[in-house]
């Protein structure tokens, strides 16, 4: 059979695909999106936070439900640290079927195709190509191109087909879409506690006319439990149940969060992006903001790779080393997260909230804190807050990799 000709194929038609696409298109490449579903954006898993760089690199505050200016966050035994002002708007909660359709709108505006229903059946790398069989809803069709980018997410089939390892963490997060909770508008809700969201944190996030109310925790954490009895627990919890008690779900979605990029996102002629790297940030699972940061930080070099069909060993090693600061960050904030969050117990997690809730260092949270950059705070109250001198110990690596 006659194969098709691009020069890039991207398997995945998520955010980080869609906009991969686009920069890849804007610089001339020809490419084909395939993305398995019928449709964009179904099923998700997401709380649907996307961060004010993400969003103005696509411009889709059109699909904005909710800007979120600031967090109540909670310790284990119920102790809050109130943080943020109506003037200065943090994340924005998005709806995420628009937003993932936006950003695929964007790459077929300028020159991508699109095949739906369509996923590889094998593909095998050249010398000087990369051969695709991919089946469509006409029969299989072979696809020839110079460059395969996975940006397949979490299970990436690309990862796997080309063997390009593992994100170093896979958590698991579980949410539910809810009418009726009590929280306040542009202000989110995180609580921490062993009890229901072992390590890490459980969220309710305001979505419009909803609330988006997760945990997520690494399996080896949560012991016997499944996520869903890790959110009966936070819903019954006596401290803060009324909020819960009103609550009528519209929805549920659970999904992997990988954290941890793979040791060789690219290899030859084929690069992963996106979740199917590992991107995800350790402190919040945030996956759109660092997979389109990848994006802009990798797509130039690309592009003159394949304008100089150069995908030698010496080009795609300097195409992986655009990728070191976020590795470090990655690094950094998991060290901070280990520190401050998953390694501790609930006791010591009430001691460190007695801590932030003191006005002058909620005040410090207001000036420097940043839930996409949490690592400027992290490291300044690790220096400047004497009670924390002791997690300085454990967060050494964060420290160290200053
Ligand atoms: C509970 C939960 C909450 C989250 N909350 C947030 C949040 O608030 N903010 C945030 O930024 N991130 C959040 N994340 C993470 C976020 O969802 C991902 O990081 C983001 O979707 C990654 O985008 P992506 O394009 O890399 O992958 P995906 O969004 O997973 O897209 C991959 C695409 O590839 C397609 N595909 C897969 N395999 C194939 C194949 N073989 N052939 C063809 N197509 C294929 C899929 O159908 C999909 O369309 C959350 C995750 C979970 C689980």
């Amino acid at each position: 059979m006659d194969s098709i000709e691009y020069d890039v194929v991207v398997v995945g038609a998520g955010p980080v695909g869609g906009f991969l696409a686009q920069r890849m298109s804007e610089g001339g490449a020809s490419v084909l999106i395939l993305e398995e579903h019928a449709q964009i954006g179904r099923p998700f898993q997401c709380a649907g936070l996307v961060n004010p760089e993400a969003m103005s690199l696509v411009g889709l505050e059109s699909t904005v439900l909710t800007p979120i200016w600031g967090a109540r966050i909670h310790s284990p035994s119920g102790i809050p640290v109130v943080i943020g002002n109506e003037q200065d708007i943090r994340t924005w909660s998005v709806c995420r079927k628009l937003f993932d359709e936006g950003v695929v709108r964007g790459a077929m505006q300028s020159g991508a195709e699109i095949w739906l229903s369509s996923k590889p059946l094998s593909a095998d790398d050249y010398d000087d190509h990369v051969l695709l069989s991919v089946s469509t809803p006409q029969g299989n069709q072979t696809v020839r191109c110079k460059l395969l980018c996975g940006a397949d997410g979490a299970h990436s089939w690309v990862r796997r087909q080309f063997k390009l390892g593992r994100p170093k963490e896979l958590m698991i997060g579980f949410q539910v879409e809810v009418t009726g909770y009590k929280g306040e508008s542009g202000r989110l809700d995180m609580y921490t506690g062993s009890r229901f969201s072992p390590g890490f944190f459980a969220w309710a996030i305001p979505s419009g006319e909803t609330t988006r109310i997760g945990t997520w925790s690494k399996p080896e954490m949560m012991g016997e439990k499944s996520c869903e009895e890790l959110l009966d627990r936070l819903r019954s919890e006596p401290l803060w149940k009324d909020r819960f008690s009103e609550c009528r779900e519209i929805g549920r979605f659970c999904g992997p969060i990988p954290s941890g990029m793979v040791k060789r996102p690219m290899r030859g002629r084929v690069a992963l992006f996106g979740d199917a790297a590992g991107l995800c940030k350790p402190t919040t699972g945030g996956g759109i903001g660092p997979g389109f940061r990848q994006v802009e930080l990798q797509v130039p070099n690309l592009l003159e790779c394949l304008n100089r069909d150069d995908f030698s060993d010496t080009a795609v090693n300097e195409v992986i080393s655009l990728l070191s600061p976020l590795r470090r960050e990655q690094n950094r904030a998991r060290a901070l997260r280990d520190a401050f969050l998953t390694e501790m117990t609930d006791e010591e997690l009430d001691d460190v909230f007695t801590v932030w809730s003191r006005p002058e260092v909620t005040d410090l949270i207001n000036q420097i804190g940043d839930i996409e950059h949490p690592i400027p705070l992290g490291i300044r109250m690790l220096k400047d807050v004497p009670e924390f001198r002791s997690i300085a110990k454990r967060a050494a690596k964060a420290v160290l990799w200053g």
